[in-house]
């Protein structure tokens, strides 16, 4: 008899906590659940819990979670996915039988680790953009902008402040077994208690783990940031660019083209490792392939993710039309990126620009603009004069 096959195994829940900006700890960075918050439960004890047990013996058995519907919905758009990715990146094959996952993760020693190999800490929403498809609770800009439209989801939360307990949780999860400490803000270079946690690191201790930061590119990093940089056995730093020039400041208002090439020439300068990584919206897609060819041109390594919230900037929230022109676009660019992985994921894009969202909020988007539009003095035509006819825009 032919075994089964196993098509949601995913490491994640093995090997990682990812903590949100409100406390919550979770399996992976593609689930808010609610359950557990740092305030009651440290990302360590959340990541020993029943809970997070039953979680892997499920995977294990093939079953498919409720929580991993980003996952589902990622594989089901483009074939790929956080779980897909993070097996891969183990050298773990997707698809495999129930037995197969049983020997990895024995081979691998993970089936009961101690302590988490990989932190993922978000760790608060201070940043100096507010990028469109963000959230409040990762940009205090875009909170305080909500407030003053009165569309906050919370108008009263405090995202920006870190207190006792966040602290507490990050220098917990920093223990001998830690491999990857991953921090996403905000702007995490803005945040001097991250930086003041960092720099007690003992040296031995933060020459096993590799750092990762997300930046939006607008800050260079000051010397303390460059001592810890070299502390780390490593560090990865993400530079999240949405667009090309001067339309950058639109997607990612207010956003500063120069200041973004003059961090990336500091960091050129300074040998310090980075990648662009993108995430893919509607209000991208018509215009990547210009960022495209200039990660290309310049030979940058580079990655890019489907947007899934919120659903209205998802990419094929859009009239078949402009998908169409999008993807004549996309055609256009070579498959010569230097991560041969973007490659692969270039070709998966052009194929979405085939199918439009059955369940698209249109409206929503239009409305959603307009509104920022209206109180940002700018308009989504400066970027994609083409959109005009299908949703008046000034
Ligand atoms: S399948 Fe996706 S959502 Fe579920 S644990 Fe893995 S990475 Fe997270």
């Amino acid at each position: 008899m032919e075994k089964a096959i196993n098509k949601h195994f995913c490491i994640q829940p093995f090997i990682n906590v990812s903590t949100r900006v409100g406390g919550q700890n979770n399996v992976c960075a593609n689930i808010n659940l609610q359950d557990s918050n740092i305030r009651n439960e440290s990302p360590v004890d959340f990541f020993r819990s029943d809970n997070v047990n039953n979680f892997k013996t499920s995977l294990l058995r093939g079953e498919q979670r409720a929580e991993c519907k980003l996952c589902a919905y990622q594989e089901k758009k483009s074939g790929h996915s956080h779980r897909t990715e993070s097996n891969e990146y183990y050298n773990i094959k997707n698809n495999q039988s129930n037995e197969y996952y049983e020997k990895m993760v024995q081979r691998l020693r993970i089936s009961n680790l101690k302590n988490p190999l990989y932190f993922d800490f978000n760790v608060s929403n201070l940043c100096n953009q507010k990028c469109l498809t963000c959230t409040e609770s990762l940009s205090s800009l875009l909170h305080a902008e909500n407030k003053e439209l009165g569309v906050s989801e919370d108008k009263n939360a405090n995202y920006t402040t870190l207190d006792k307990s966040k602290l507490r949780a990050l220098e917990s999860a920093i223990t001998d077994d830690l491999l990857f400490l991953h921090l996403v803000g905000g702007e995490i270079l803005l945040v001097p208690e991250v930086k003041e946690i960092l720099t007690k690191v003992d040296r031995e201790r933060a020459g096993r783990i590799t750092l990762k930061i997300q930046t939006n590119g607008t800050i260079i990093p000051d010397r303390e940031w460059k001592n810890i940089i070299k502390k780390f056995k490593s560090t990865e730093i993400t530079i999240g660019i949405p667009a090309f020039g001067e339309d950058i400041n639109y997607i990612g208002y207010p956003a500063d083209w120069k200041k973004i090439l003059a961090t990336i020439d500091h960091f050129k300068q300074h040998n310090i490792n980075f990648v662009i990584g993108t995430v893919v919206s509607n209000l991208n897609i018509m215009i990547l392939d210009k960022l495209f060819n200039w990660i290309q041109k310049n030979r940058y390594q580079n990655y890019f993710y489907l947007l899934y919230h919120p659903p209205i900037f998802r990419p094929t929230n859009l009239p078949k039309n402009l998908l169409q022109i999008a993807k004549e676009r996309l055609q256009k660019v070579k498959m010569k990126f230097e991560n041969k992985d973007s490659n692969k994921f270039l070709s998966d894009l052009i194929r979405l620009c085939d199918n439009p969202n059955k369940n698209s909020d249109w409206k929503g988007f239009c409305r959603e603009i307009q509104m920022r539009d209206s109180y940002r003095k700018n308009s989504i035509t400066d970027i994609i004069p083409e959109i005009k006819e299908y949703m008046n825009a000034k």
